[in-house]
């Protein structure tokens, strides 16, 4: 038998970055945004860690600093993901 093992894993095809108030902190801040194929536009903001999922609230994991964990992860996926990769469709916000 030859199990196969399929790891569902699919990369943004889309990022932006905008300066807006942050609904969870209510502070000024810049958001960064990626769009991923059939997940839609996620976002983190980068003064309070918060994220959103195709425009939902996610709750934070419960792990010492979950939030500054997030705004790694969000950084590093920025300076990783191109502006517009060539299989992204849709508009670019
Ligand atoms: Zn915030």
């Amino acid at each position: 038998m030859n199990p196969r093992v399929h790891i569902h894993a699919p990369q943004s095809t889309a990022k932006t970055i905008e300066a807006t108030n942050c609904p969870d902190c209510t502070k000024r801040t810049r958001m960064l945004s990626f769009f991923t194929p059939w997940y839609g536009w996620g976002s983190t903001c980068l003064r309070c860690g918060r994220e959103w999922s195709d425009g939902r609230w996610m709750a934070l994991p419960f792990v010492r600093r979950a939030r500054q964990i997030n705004i790694d992860a969000a950084k590093k996926r920025w300076r990783a993901a191109p502006a517009v990769a060539d299989n992204h469709y849709g508009d670019v916000v």
